[in-house]
């Protein structure tokens, strides 16, 4: 029997399979920091379908150094990556198959309609924070091993699966993976990203601002410098820097016209409502053109700062001070090959009887290491809205076409000696 037909076939006879293993990883909330219970669940499954799987500790400190560090100020202790590596029978090209476990946090009282941790269908939607980005990642390639093995079928190339922590906060774990000698021919990062193949993404920096007042009552604030108004000013001038980022970018970038995205993700100021705060610190981040390092980004941010910091006569004496923490990443044009994609875009016309789009998006992914030691890379996944925001959902009826043509791929780049 034709070995393609019979994996196809196999998957869509085990998509309720599919979708009990992907609840089950949805409703264990997988935050920066907690994402071991979603690992023992992924190495158990691996190991189950015979694979020697192991959880590989991160060494941030032997990281540091490394070109795609981002200094997180997290621990990586109890947040292991998962990793196992089935050898081909020989003559094919090897392939890493990757995806994140990490989901980010739900803000308390968000409005969310269906509760985010419970993985709640409602028609065609499974709900759920990471029920699209990206606990569908890793179901995915979960359940193509399982058809593979259940078949029988023998790939001539390596196969490594990756299951990595960090990839929203930092993306450190998969540049120790890179560092430690992982490798392979090509990588297929799973993510979702709307069953097309990213091949291109933004830079990004993350930072930190703090900003100095002078504390005093709240009934005699004359006495003391609210620093929160002053934090404000400070934000106005980084929405002009966005503001100016676009305008140079006539051409816009990824099909759209503004693509620089400056937010404040958190801010925080004082203990009680009736006294003047002694400081007010926001995080934030703008994305900026793969064109631009990400040292002229980080210095445009600062520039911004201090000129908006000198036009106050506080601010002049008692600067504000920036700290780049989180997700430091340059951006980058193509990280595949055109092998790479010829197979992948075939694959998925096959199955969806369409091309495939080809497109750059404005976030960040796990490939950027990748790329970085040589290894060609490509990010595919499924349908689904409202990443990182209320809602997030996947789009069921694409699961099962997303895996049959992943695993067309994986039969496809690798060989099959059958
Ligand atoms: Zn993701």
């Amino acid at each position: 029997m034709d070995v393609e037909r019979a994996v196809v076939d196999w998957l869509a006879n085990h998509q309720a399979q599919m979708v009990v293993l992907l609840r089950k990883l949805i409703r264990q909330p997988s935050i920066p920091g907690q994402e071991s219970s979603a690992q023992q669940i992924v190495l158990d499954h691996l190991l189950d379908l015979g694979l020697g799987a192991r959880a590989e500790e991160i060494n941030v400190a032997g990281l540091t150094a490394l070109p795609g560090y981002s200094e997180t100020g997290c621990s990586y202790a109890g947040r292991p990556n998962v990793v196992a590596r089935q050898l081909g029978e020989g003559g094919g090209r090897s392939l890493i198959l990757s995806s994140h476990i990490d989901v980010v946090p739900v803000e308390a009282g968000s409005g969310w309609t269906h509760e985010p941790w419970a993985a709640e269908i409602d028609g065609n939607r499974l709900y759920g924070r990471g029920a699209w980005d990206d606990k569908p990642g890793i179901a995915l390639i979960l359940i193509v091993l399982r058809a593979l093995r259940e078949l029988d079928v023998r790939l001539c190339g390596d196969l490594e699966v990756q299951s990595v922590p960090d990839e929203e906060g930092g993306g450190n774990a998969t540049l120790a993976l890179c560092a430690a000698g992982h490798r392979a021919d090509t990588a297929l990062f799973v993510d979702g990203v709307r069953c097309a193949a990213v091949t291109g993404f933004m830079g990004q920096t993350w930072f930190r601002v703090c900003v100095p007042g002078l504390s005093s009552g709240g009934v005699s604030p004359d006495r003391g410098v609210n620093p929160v108004p002053l934090a404000s000013k400070l934000i106005e001038a980084l929405y002009d820097l966005e503001d100016e980022m676009n305008d140079a970018l006539k051409a816009g970038y990824g099909g759209q016209q503004r693509p620089v995205r400056f937010n404040v993700g958190r801010i925080q100021a004082g203990a009680w409502s009736n006294s003047v705060p002694s400081c007010c610190v926001f995080d934030g981040q703008i994305n900026f053109p793969p064109s631009k390092t990400l040292d002229w980004a980080q210095r445009r941010v600062r520039e911004a700062i201090a000129d908006a910091a000198v036009r106050d006569r506080w601010l002049r004496s008692h600067p504000p001070t920036i700290h780049f923490v989180g997700v430091q990443t340059s951006g980058c044009h193509d990280t595949s090959s055109p092998e790479l994609l010829h197979l992948l875009g075939t694959a998925h016309r096959d199955v969806w009887h369409q091309e495939m789009e080809v497109r750059q998006i404005l976030g960040f992914i796990d490939t950027r290491h990748y790329l970085a030691y040589g290894i060609p890379s490509v990010c595919y996944g499924p349908m689904g809205a409202n990443a990182h925001g209320v809602d997030e959902y996947l789009d069921l009826e694409t699961l099962l076409p997303t895996a049959q043509a992943i695993a067309l791929f994986v039969l496809r780049w690798c060989g099959t000696d059958s």
